[in-house]
Formats: structure tokens, sequence, C-alpha cells
């Protein structure tokens, strides 16, 4: 018996998974693909749905089902119709996403809005549970904390950020966010506000190198913010977001507050021997928005569907299989729409001077257009010569107009911190 690479995997529910060292010998017995899928969050409900669909006998270990993923909970619309999500499931359509700049300026994401486009929020609990339900109705078994040993051919990690079976098969580690959030239920008025609108906040106030959201809930909003290099100053940023939001979330009721870490980039190592990683364990987060949820369910089905693939053509699950089959497919589908991704964020949160271009960008209309293109869809189509020369050209002139009012705001707030502290020593 192998275990996951070179140890077995122990998770602090006392169980352990390892993979027999004989798959060829298996194959011959004709008995089906056996898989130990460790989380039962997006990524790994999906990878049992699509092991369990093509015949495995997947395990779906989940060690608190009754949990609530800390999540603002957008998902972009392609994934209700990929992923088969009933429609009653979504608590709210955002048609208007509100994106305020350091200075307080709002550029209105909703002109360039598709009819009966929005974006679906919905409470991780209710997804989670939804996908680990049709999972169990493909034929995949729950197994909430696993005791005793099971022995399985594979093994699919989406145990998440701080992903235990990365550990033992020594994945390698990847930088994380801190995300901070609080569920307030607002009073009726205030809610209404909020209908179909979600707020995104940019400023060194509410964090040196992501944003703060108002993500509207079926009667709650989720108020929240990240950050990579500012974690001890969590709290003071997750009070600033609040302080932005101002009256429009006065009166409301704290009821949940929440944190988690999210993944920068991609482990060094996806996969190790039989051992695949997926979703967040893997590190499929994109930084710029903090988006995780629809890349953890594609890659947690496109690694099941890797394994069953192989295991039906040559009956066996290999490292060298899973890279091809699942690592080079996501890589080719994925690793350009993040690098891009990742060169935003460089580029627009590294001062109040780029946000407040980015917020003034995104008042253009071609620049929506795009936004919700390839958010939306997941599409990364290339764009009118003529638009991106546009685009081009604005972005050098917001940058430098907005270097002038950057700095200006950065003075503002540094002459208003200043007040404060003194007034404090009064
Ligand atoms: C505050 C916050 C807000 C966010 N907002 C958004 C958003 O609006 N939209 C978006 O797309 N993304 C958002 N994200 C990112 C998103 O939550 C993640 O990318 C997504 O949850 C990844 O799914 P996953 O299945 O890979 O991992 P997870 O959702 O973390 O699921 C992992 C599962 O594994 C289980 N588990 C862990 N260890 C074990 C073990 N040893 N044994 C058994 N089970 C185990 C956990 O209980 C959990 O259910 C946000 C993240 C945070 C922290």
């Amino acid at each position: 018996m192998v275990t996951m690479g070179a140890a077995t995997c122990h998770s602090p529910a006392r169980f352990a998974v390892s993979c027999s060292s004989n798959s060829s010998a298996s194959a011959a017995t004709g008995r089906p693909l056996r898989v130990a899928v460790v989380g039962g969050g997006p990524a790994g409900a999906s990878a049992a749905e699509a092991l369990a669909s093509s015949g495995a006998q997947a395990f779906l270990v989940e060690r608190s089902p009754a949990g609530a993923k800390p999540c603002g909970g957008a998902i972009p619309l392609c994934m209700v119709d990929e992923f088969a999500i009933p429609r009653e499931l979504v608590d709210r359509r955002v048609t208007r996403m509100r994106v305020l700049s350091p200075s307080n300026l709002a550029a209105d994401f909703s002109r360039a809005l598709p009819p009966g486009a929005h974006i679906p929020m919905l409470r991780r609990e209710v997804l989670d549970s939804f996908l680990r339900r049709r999972a169990a109705d493909a034929g995949a078994t729950l197994v909430p904390g696993l005791r005793g040993v099971l022995e399985v051919d594979a093994v699919v990690g989406a145990d998440g950020a701080n992903s235990r079976v990365a550990r033992e098969v020594g994945a390698g580690d990847y930088t994380t966010a801190i995300a901070f959030q609080e569920r307030i239920r607002l009073p009726d008025a205030a809610m209404g506000y909020y209908d179909d609108l979600a707020e995104m906040y940019v400023g060194g106030d509410v964090s040196p190198d992501f944003y703060g959201w108002v993500f509207p809930k079926c009667d709650h909003v989720a108020v929240g913010t990240g950050t990579v290099c500012a974690k001890p100053e969590i709290k003071r940023l997750q009070t600033a977001i609040r302080a932005r939001a101002g009256p429009k979330i006065a009166g409301g009721q704290v009821i949940k507050v929440e944190a988690h870490p999210i993944p920068e980039h991609p482990r060094p190592r996806r996969v190790v021997g039989r051992v695949a990683l997926v979703g967040d364990a893997a590190g499929y987060v994109t930084r710029c928005s903090g988006e995780g949820i629809y890349f953890a369910a594609k890659s947690g089905r496109l690694c099941g569907q890797a394994m069953a693939e192989e295991w039906a053509r040559t009956g066996a699950v290999t490292e060298a299989g899973l890279k091809r089959g699942y690592l080079r497919r996501w890589d080719d589908e994925y690793l350009l729409m993040f690098r891009f991704l990742d060169l935003l964020q460089q580029v627009f949160y590294g001062g109040n001077a780029g946000r407040e271009a980015l917020v003034e960008m995104c008042a253009d209309e071609y620049v929506q257009r795009r936004t919700f293109e390839s958010y939306l869809y997941k599409r990364m189509v290339p764009g009118e010569p003529l638009g991106e020369l546009r685009l081009l050209w604005r972005t050098v002139a917001s940058m430098m107009r907005c270097g002038v009012l950057g700095r200006e705001v950065e003075r503002l707030r540094r002459v208003e911190r200043q007040a404060r502290e003194l007034q404090l020593r009064v």
C-alpha cells in the first residue's frame, strides 16, 4: 500500500486515506476506480459528482457538513447553466455593481450589462449542501468525518486553503490573503437599497492591496475586506469599510463574523503521485477579485473527469496521466486569464492613484462590456482593435490624471489620521 505520495493523510477527524499501490492489478478485476475526495466545498462536490457519474466509487469526505464557508457568495452567471444551479438557490440577482474610489467617486457597472444578465449571489451553506447532495444522487458516498482507513486508487485534495492533503504530500506553500467579513442584517429600507446592488470599495484605508465589499444576501449584507500585506491590521481595515459604507448600513445588526485565508497563486505542485489538488487547495483564486467558487467547481470537475477517463482507458491513475488530463487542460484554459488579472491587480491596486484611475476607467462602456464578458461568461475574447487602442489611451490618461488626485487623497487621509490621533491624545 502506498499512501498519498509519501505519507498517510491524518485529519483532525482521525481518518486516514491511503492509495493502494497496485492499480494495474485492480484493472484486471474490472472493478471500478475508487477515489477519496477530501473536502466537500464546490471543488470536492464537483469532483465527486464527475467521478460518480463516470461510474467510479467516490467517497466525499466533509468534516463539517453543517458548516458555512466564509464567502461573499458571488458567482459568474455562466456557472448557473454549466453547473445546473437551480434558480431558487440564488438569493439576489445583482444588476448594478458600484465601484467606489478612495475619494468616493462612483462608477456604476450596469450600462453594458446584456438584457437578463446579472451576478447571482448565494449563501455558501446553501450552494455547498446542494452540490454535495447532487454528488450523492450521482452515486458518491458522503462521509461526514472518516474513521479507520479508506483504501483508494487516487485522492482528490479539495480541502481548501488550509489543505492538509497538500501538506501531507509536500505540495509546497503559497502566499495567502486574509479575508474578513461580517454578515449584517439591515433594517428593511436599508436592505431595499441593496436589493440588486453590490458595492466594491477601493482605497488604502479599506485595503492596501485588495478591496472592500458590501454584497447583498437573502436577509442581510456581507461586508468585508481582505489583505495580504497588512494581515495584523485586518480589524482596522474592516472598521474602515464599515465607515465608508457609513449611513447605508447604519442600524444594522451583526449576525456573524467570519474570516478565512484566500490563496494568492497556485501551489508549486498540484499533482503528486495519484493525489491531485483542486480549488483553493490548489490555489485557484484570482488575485484581483478574490474569485474562487467557479474555479473550484471547474477544477474539481476537470480533475474527476481526467481520473475517470484515464482509468477507463488504461486501468490506472498515474501522475503523468493527471498532469496531462487535468493540469495541462486547466492551464491551457485559465493560466492566461489568471496572469492577466494578476497584472491588473499590480497596476491598479498599488496605490490610491491607480485606484482612482481604475474607477474612472470603470465608467467607460467598453471597459464594462469587456469586464462583464470575462467575469460573467469567463471568456477572454480578443477585443475590437479600435476599442483596445482607445482603452490603452484612456488607461494612460487616467493614470496620469489620477496620479495627482490619488496623491491628494493620500495627503488628505494622512491629515485626517493625524487629526484623529491628536483628538485621541487630548
Ligand atoms: C471572506 C471571503 C469571501 C469570498 N468571496 C467570494 C465570492 O464572492 N466569490 C467567489 O467566487 N469566491 C469568493 N471567495 C473565495 C471562495 O470562497 C473559495 O475560492 C472557494 O470556497 C473554494 O472552494 P473549495 O471547494 O476549493 O474550498 P472550500 O470552499 O474552502 O471547501 C473546503 C471544504 O473542505 C472541508 N475540509 C477541510 N479540511 C478537511 C478535512 N481534513 N477533512 C474533511 N473535510 C475537510 C471544509 O470543511 C470545506 O467544506 C471568498 C473567500 C473568502 C474567505
